[in-house]
């Protein structure tokens, strides 16, 4: 059973409370409280993501299973709920889950300024741990010179792709365990 694995949803909470926390912060101490400032940019768009985040979960769930019931208040336990309602699959679907949401853990863990996540995967081409998150692509480059595309530039991965490897790998490592 792979859905012991809570750190996506711990990574959630974390950047919700973080999102909650600077919208509280108001201006200033009140004394010249107006309503026209408004809230950092960048706030509304990690909001934008966790909403984001969390309708995929949902869609993925209910495209494959649509009797999947009401979803949680709480949108932390999104990923408990897919689990449950997901549980009878096989494991093909189940990896296809599993992946998903390390995928959305790494992103929570970026957005929340956190990108050491990436050097903890090989790069999928050489192997080499050495990957550095570049963030105006999105993506993952690998710092080993050698290994490069056919036009010389370094190869890079989006997240996806190291979610997919690294769940493959655990999935192949359970699966012999038995
Ligand atoms: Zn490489």
């Amino acid at each position: 059973m792979l859905g012991d694995d809570n750190t996506t949803e711990h990574r959630l909470r974390l950047l919700q409370a973080e999102f909650t926390q600077h919208e509280r912060r108001g201006p200033g101490d009140g004394r010249t409280a107006t309503r026209t400032t408004s809230p950092a940019p960048l706030n509304i768009n990690v909001l934008d993501r966790i909403n984001a985040a969390v309708a995929e979960v949902v869609e993925h769930t209910r495209a494959a299973t649509p009797e999947a019931g009401p979803t949680p208040a709480d949108e932390t336990r999104i990923y408990d709920w897919s689990r449950q309602h997901t549980a009878h699959f096989q494991p093909e679907q189940q990896q296809a889950l599993e992946t998903l949401i390390y995928r959305q853990g790494l992103e929570h863990a970026i957005d929340m300024g956190d990108t050491s996540v990436i050097r903890k995967h090989p790069c999928p081409a050489c192997g080499c741990w050495g990957l550095l998150w570049r963030a105006a692509a999105h993506r993952a480059a690998c710092v080993n010179r050698y290994c490069v595309d056919d036009d010389g530039l370094s190869h890079s991965w989006q997240l996806k792709t190291l979610a997919h490897h690294h769940i493959a790998r655990q999935f192949a490592t359970k699966s012999s365990a038995t």
